[in-house]
C-alpha cells in the first residue's frame, strides 16, 4: 500500500483550537438519555402515562392514552418501531446506539470514569481504560467498597427506573410502602439492581463483547458507506499483517505487529488502543467488539492535532477511508428502504393509535339454545355478554336491538354504571312472542345485531356486534 503522508496544516495548538472531543459530545447525549429516562414515566396527559405497560392493570399506556389488554394491536407496531430503528441506525451509524445511548454504556462510564477514575481516583487516567486499578494498594480496596456501595445506590435507582415502566411511579411508591404485601416488586426490584451491580463492576464490557446479542447481528447490517471509527492505513501505515478490505481477515485478531513504515504517520504511541473501552486496537481494522463510542478517535485528534494533522482514526466509512471511493453515502437504497418502512410503522401506528375504542363489547351465546315459555308463544334466547369500558370517564351503558323490531331486550331492564376501565359481565335474554320460522323441522338461526351504548354519550361511545337468535319449529313450538 502506497503511504499518503499528510504535510501539516497548522500548528498543533491553533489546530485543536474549536475542536470539542467526541467525549464531551457522548457526555452531554448521556445526560440527555437519563434524564429523559428518568422523567418520561412522570408525564401524564389526562391521567394517563407517555408509554406504561402496565401489567397490574392490564393496560398500555402510550402517549397519553390509555389501551385494554383486549387492544394490544399496537403493541407490535411498537415492537416493529424499535427494531426498525435499531437497524435503521447500525446501517447508518454502526454501533452508534452501543456507544451513545445504551445504559450499559452509560452506566461504565459512570462507575469506570466518573466513580473510579475521577471521584476516588482509582485510575490514573481516564484516558488508559485498559489498566485495572492496582488492587494489592490498602487504599485502592477501602475505595472499592466505597465504588461498590455508591454503585449500588444508582443501580438501585435504575432498577426503580426501569421498573417504572412497567408500575407508574405513583403505584410503585404506595407498594414499597407496604413491602411485606408486594414481595413480588421487592424481589424484581432487588433482582435487577444485584444484576446491574455485578454487570458493571464484574462483567463490564464483556456484557458488549461476549453476551449483547446485537453485537452479533450487527455486522451483517453494515455495508460500505456505514460510518464507525476507522483507522486510515493509507497515512498511518499498515500496523499488522493482514489489514485488508476482506471482512474474515478483518474480524480476525490473529494479526502480528508489523515493524512501521518509515512514512507512516501513525506514531505507535498507542493512546488510541489504552483508551478503547472494549480493549482493541482499531489499526486491525473493524473488529466485532468495536462499540463506536469513538474514544480513539478523540485520542489520536490529541495526538496528531499536536503535530498539526488530522486524525488517523476517524468517524467515517470503509468507502471512504478504506477503499478511497469517494465521500460517504448517507442517502442510498438501504437507509431509504428503511425510512420508509419506519414512516409506514409510524403512520399506521398513529392512525390506529387515534382509532382507540372507548369501549369493548364481547357476546356469546350460551350452550341453550332457546327457551319456550309456558304461554308456548314466547322464545328467549340467552347471551353472556362481556363490557369493559375504556374510556377515560365513568358512563352508564346499555344496549338496544339495531334493525330487528320482531326481537325485544328482556334483560338486563335498565342501564348499569360502569366507571372508567371496569368490565362487567352479564346475562343478556332476548325474546319475542312473533312468529318468526315456519319450518316444521328446523329451527332457525336469525341474525341479530347487538348495540351497546354509552346512554350520556351514545353518538360516541358505542359499539355493535353481531349474534343469532334461535327460532325454534314448528313441532318444537306445539310440544
Ligand atoms: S475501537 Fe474502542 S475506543 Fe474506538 S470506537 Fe471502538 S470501542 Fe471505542
Ligand atoms: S493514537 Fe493515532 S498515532 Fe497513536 S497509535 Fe493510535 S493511530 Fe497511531
Amino acid at each position: 500500500m502506497d503511504i499518503i503522508v499528510e504535510k501539516p496544516k497548522t500548528k498543533g495548538k491553533e489546530y485543536l483550537k474549536n475542536w470539542i472531543p467526541y467525549s464531551i459530545k457522548r457526555y452531554w447525549t448521556y445526560l440527555a438519555v437519563t434524564i429523559v429516562g428518568l422523567v418520561l414515566p412522570w408525564i401524564t396527559i389526562n391521567g394517563n402515562h407517555l408509554f406504561l405497560l402496565n401489567f397490574d392493570q392490564k393496560k398500555l399506556h402510550f402517549a397519553g392514552i390509555a389501551f385494554d389488554m383486549q387492544e394490544l394491536y399496537l403493541m407490535p407496531f411498537l415492537l416493529m418501531l424499535l427494531f426498525l430503528g435499531i437497524f435503521a441506525l447500525t446501517a447508518v451509524g454502526g454501533r452508534a446506539w452501543c456507544g451513545w445511548f445504551c445504559p450499559q454504556t452509560i452506566f461504565r462510564v459512570i462507575y469506570r470514569d466518573l466513580i473510579e477514575t475521577k471521584i476516588l481516583g482509582m485510575r490514573k487516567r481516564i484516558t488508559n481504560k485498559q489498566k485495572d486499578p492496582d488492587m494489592s494498594l490498602a487504599s485502592n480496596q477501602i475505595k472499592r467498597v466505597v465504588a461498590i456501595l455508591i454503585w449500588s445506590s444508582l443501580a438501585l435507582l435504575a432498577a426503580a427506573n426501569f421498573m417504572w415502566y412497567f408500575v407508574p411511579p405513583e403505584d410503585f411508591f404506595a407498594y414499597l410502602a407496604n413491602p411485606a404485601e408486594h414481595m413480588v416488586l421487592i424481589s424484581f426490584l432487588l433482582g435487577i439492581a444485584l444484576f446491574l451491580v455485578v454487570d458493571v463492576i464484574f462483567i463490564k464490557e464483556n456484557f458488549c463483547v461476549y453476551i449483547c446479542p446485537y453485537s452479533r447481528v450487527q455486522s451483517v447490517l453494515y455495508d460500505k458507506d456505514t460510518v464507525m471509527a476507522i483507522y486510515d492505513p493509507h497515512r498511518g501505515g499498515e500496523i499488522y499483517n493482514g489489514h485488508g478490505n476482506d471482512r474474515i481477515k478483518q474480524f480476525s485478531k490473529q494479526k502480528d505487529l508489523l515493524v512501521v513504515e518509515p512514512n507512516a504517520e501513525c506514531t505507535t504511541c498507542e493512546s488510541c488502543v489504552t483508551v478503547c473501552p472494549t480493549h482493541i486496537d482499531i489499526r486491525k481494522g473493524l473488529q466485532l467488539e468495536c462499540i463506536n463510542c469513538l474514544e480513539c478517535v478523540d485520542a489520536c485528534t490529541k495526538v496528531m492535532g499536536a503535530l498539526g494533522k488530522p486524525s488517523l482514526v476517524r468517524w467515517s466509512s470503509e468507502k471512504e477511508t478504506i477503499a478511497q471511493e469517494g465521500k460517504t453515502k448517507y442517502l442510498r437504497s438501504k437507509t431509504i428502504m428503511y425510512f420508509v418502512a419506519l414512516s409506514l410503522v409510524f403512520v399506521t401506528l398513529l392512525i390506529m393509535g387515534s382509532k382507540k375504542e372507548t369501549m369493548l363489547l364481547n357476546i356469546d351465546k350460551t350452550t341453550r339454545p332457546y327457551k319456550i315459555l309456558e304461554d308456548g308463544k314466547t322464545v328467549e334466547n340467552d347471551y353472556l355478554m362481556l363490557i369493559t369500558n375504556t374510556d377515560a370517564k365513568a358512563h352508564d351503558f346499555y344496549i338496544e336491538i339495531v334493525g330487528n323490531k320482531n326481537i325485544t331486550i328482556t334483560r338486563p331492564t335498565e342501564p348499569f354504571h360502569m366507571s372508567a376501565g371496569a368490565k362487567k359481565k352479564t346475562v343478556v335474554v332476548l325474546s319475542t312472542k312473533e312468529i318468526l320460522n315456519k319450518d316444521v323441522d328446523k329451527d332457525l338461526s336469525i341474525p341479530v345485531h347487538i348495540k351497546a351504548f354509552a346512554v350520556d354519550d351514545k353518538a360516541k361511545i358505542h359499539t355493535t356486534q353481531e349474534t343469532v337468535f334461535v327460532y325454534p319449529s314448528t313441532n318444537q313450538l306445539k310440544k
